[in-house]
């Protein structure tokens, strides 16, 4: 069967689908002939991401926070929702932990229920400020419990807790993609993460503000081949994971900034500002087993990513 057929028909439940990464998935998947549920409380995401797909018989909105219990009938969960940006998730960061804690239980108890296949995304973060390099899906991870970002980063290990527990014990069909830091059209023009963050200030000739001194690292991926992996995971059998998907060319935040400018032809200075607390000195995904189990690698060079994303902004500050 082709990996797209393997959606058509099927009602997919897509929480988080207003977001960055969860409208570029519902796009894909209302392609792929799916029946697309869009769940989203509209903390992060927003219309905007989605008004494109409104007119589409086979996708329907619901606003709703997952904190709360729903009662759906589906065949697949994407469970997306939880702001990904350090400032958005440390806003209220309590409400943070039960969106990956009451709302993943919500959304495994809905998949046991109805017998659906569920895919958590969980992230590099639970690696924390890692000690190992590359990072291996094997490596049990650095991570403060108590520091400002101990509500996303163990609240995602939590999620991937309740995950395994769930398959163990209830014999839940679950998977669990860890996602790197990804970029791309339809980032939040508030979301404060780098790439945005630079594209956007070189793009208003203010400032770029590095924190720190800019030798830390991340290693970007596209958007479209982060859609492709976590695609590719749903429709894999007999593998949970978890597996990293993420781009493993690395480069610093300084060298990043750089590039921004060049590419925008911005004359913006440079302002380096204090490093955030607990702030990964480096980060880089190992991708054997995905390139093994899903045949899955990226295929974007950072310049091409860059490029579409430069546009996309370009574009959002002139209409908003
Ligand atoms: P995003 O903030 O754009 O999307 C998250 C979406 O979830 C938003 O539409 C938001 O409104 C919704 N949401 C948040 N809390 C909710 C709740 N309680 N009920 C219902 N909806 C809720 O972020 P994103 O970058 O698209 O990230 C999507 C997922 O991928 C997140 O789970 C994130 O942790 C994970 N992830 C993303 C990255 C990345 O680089 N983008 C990296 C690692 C992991
Ligand atoms: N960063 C920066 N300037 C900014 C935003 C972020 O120098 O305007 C740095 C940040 O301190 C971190 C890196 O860029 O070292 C990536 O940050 P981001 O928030 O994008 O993602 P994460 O820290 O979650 O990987």
């Amino acid at each position: 069967m082709r990996r797209e057929d393997f959606f058509k028909n099927k009602i997919v439940l897509v929480t988080g689908g207003a977001g960055f990464l969860g409208s570029h998935l519902c796009e894909r998947l209302v392609e792929a002939g799916a029946d697309v549920l869009c769940l989203d409380n509209f903390f992060t995401g927003s219309k905007r991401n989605i008004r494109n797909l409104m007119d589409y018989k086979n996708f329907e909105l619901i606003r709703h926070d997952l904190v709360q219990p729903i009662f759906l009938e589906v065949d697949l969960i994407f469970n997306l929702a939880c702001p990904a940006s350090p400032i958005h998730y440390q806003h209220n960061p309590v409400k943070t932990v039960k969106t990956n804690v009451m709302g993943t239980i919500n959304m495994l108890g809905l998949a046991k229920r109805v017998k659906a296949r569920i895919l958590q995304a969980s992230t590099s973060e639970v690696y924390g400020d890692p000690k190992q390099h590359p990072q291996k899906e094997t490596y049990w991870g650095h991570v403060n419990p108590i520091g400002l970002r101990s509500c996303y980063d163990e609240g995602k290990r939590l999620a991937e807790t309740l995950m395994m527990d769930y398959k163990r014990q209830n014999g839940v069909d679950v998977k669990i993609v860890r996602i790197f830091n990804t970029y791309g059209p339809r980032m939040a023009v508030s979301d404060g993460r780098v790439v945005s963050n630079f594209i956007i200030q070189a793009l208003r000739g203010e400032p770029i503000t590095i924190y720190g001194d800019g030798s830390q690292t991340r290693s970007f991926c596209y958007v479209s081949d982060m859609i492709e992996g976590i695609i590719r995971m749903m429709t894999c059998e007999d593998f949970a994971g978890p597996v990293n998907l993420g781009n493993p060319v690395e480069v610093s935040i300084k060298s990043l900034a750089d590039l921004v400018l060049e590419m925008t032809g911005s004359r913006s200075e440079l302002v380096y500002k204090d490093l955030p607390e607990n702030d990964p000195v480096r980060r880089q995904p190992d991708i054997s087993l995905a390139k093994e189990k899903l045949g899955w690698e990226p295929m974007v060079e950072l310049r091409d990513g860059l490029n579409h994303t430069i546009e996309y902004f370009k574009d959002v500050l002139e209409c908003p």
